[in-house]
């Protein structure tokens, strides 16, 4: 990736086209911020109506490791990123091997397995949760009880709170495995959560490396549900060692993309790293009216080999995630009354049908002050039903 993908230009008699592998709302927001600077975007995702092949140039609706599917995307596109971690990493080795793929294979493949994620946490200096790695029946067994009242974790596949489940006993533990299917797990330790916040870095293939301001999150049922950003939203001592440890997390792997670091703040004020997403992040999603570029033109900077220069967050922030469940029974919210309050900006995702829990758009909400900014968030969660935070 040594020359800059320029936007606007012809490769081939075709337009400079960037590909991305998946096609939900962050493939979508991938594909609008490239399409602002003046790329084509290609999209691979079985499905037809896929959030991001709806917006994109080509849409090519094969599996992911369909071979045809994965040479179409190489004949049009001049480098290619990823949307979700559980894109198989063999597909992402075979576009590799052809055009410039970031992330790479081999990051994102510790980014898909929870145990080899947590030993890079550990050789990174960044603590982690106390936790056993469940393979087999034997591990099973030499469980300590130290690690209970735990939670089961599938190794693979995890996404908001699936493949989890809570164990306070032993046998509820082995009951959990079997549960699982008896698939490889991590058991973690439950620990007492003052708070949750997550830092979104961005590296380029130059070892060049920003970050976004440390984002305090907050989850309902195991799914984000509020983001906040401003001055003092996480103690700038915790925030300064949050970031400290993401780049190093990045800078260990040498990361080329843009990667977000999910932390716990325990009851007694240390700082836990929880996972890591080899891609933009939900908590990320407030630089889209906040700060002077989005982790998606980020993405793409990375992506085209374009120079990175320091983000600015400009006004306080706060995010609210819009779940399925704010459409009971084909209704609609009340989107006039919510964009009626000042600094509302609207994120709806394109998705045809709207169940509990599915992530269909989230809500943007900037002002002058962090004061003023809670205040129209919670009127804005107030008419839309979204409990208070
Ligand atoms: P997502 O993809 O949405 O980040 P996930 O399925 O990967 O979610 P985790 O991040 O592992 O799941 O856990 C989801 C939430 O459960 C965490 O954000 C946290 O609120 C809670 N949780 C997870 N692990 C622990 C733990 N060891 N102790 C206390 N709470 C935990
Ligand atoms: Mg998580």
């Amino acid at each position: 990736m040594s020359r800059p993908i320029l936007p606007g230009s012809m490769v081939n008699g075709q337009p400079t086209t960037l590909g991305v592998m998946g096609g939900g709302q962050l493939g979508r927001m991938f594909a609008h911020a490239a399409q602002a600077m003046g790329y084509f975007t290609a999209v691979l995702d079985p499905d037809a109506t896929s959030p991001a092949g709806l917006v994109s140039h080509h849409h090519i609706q094969t599996d992911y490791l369909d071979e045809q599917g994965l040479k179409q995307l190489l004949a049009c596109c001049a480098a290619v990123t990823t949307e979700f971690e559980n894109v198989p990493a063999p597909a992402l080795r075979t576009l590799g091997a052809q055009c410039p793929v970031a992330p790479g294979a081999d990051a994102v493949a510790i980014a898909q397995d929870r145990a080899a994620e947590k030993a890079h946490f550990v050789r990174c200096g960044v603590p982690v949760a106390p936790h056993a790695v469940i393979d087999t029946a034997d591990q099973m067994a030499a469980v300590t009880d130290d690690l209970l009242p735990g939670i089961l974790k599938t190794t693979r596949m995890g996404y908001d709170g699936k493949g989890q489940i809570r164990v306070k006993t032993r046998a509820e533990l082995v009951a959990a495995w079997i549960e699982l299917k008896s698939v490889p797990c991590v058991l973690e330790k439950m620990l007492p959560l003052k708070a949750e916040c997550s830092v979104i870095v961005a590296r380029g293939a130059d070892g060049q490396m920003v970050n976004f301001p440390v984002q305090l999150n907050e989850h309902r049922d195991g799914i984000l549900a509020v983001t906040s950003v401003y001055e003092g939203a996480v103690p700038a001592d915790l925030a300064a060692q949050a970031v400290a440890a993401t780049r190093a997390i990045a800078e260990g792997i040498h990361y080329v993309g843009v990667l977000c670091v999910e932390f716990f703040i325990l009851e007694g004020g240390q700082l836990v790293v929880n996972e890591m997403a080899p891609r933009p992040h939900n908590s990320g999603h407030y630089t889209m009216n906040a700060c002077d570029q989005s982790q998606f033109e980020l993405q793409v900077r990375t992506l085209a080999g374009l120079p990175l220069t320091q983000p600015r967050q400009h006004s306080p922030s706060i995010m609210l995630n819009l779940l399925g469940d704010l459409w009971p029974e084909g209704t609609s919210p009340a989107w006039d009354k919510v964009l009626a309050l000042p600094g509302t900006h609207l994120h709806l995702y394109g998705k045809v049908s709207a169940r509990p829990g599915r992530k269909m758009g989230h809500l943007n909400i900037t002002g002058t002050t962090s004061e003023a900014v809670r205040s129209t968030a919670l009127q804005a969660a107030a008419l839309l039903g979204i409990a208070a935070f």
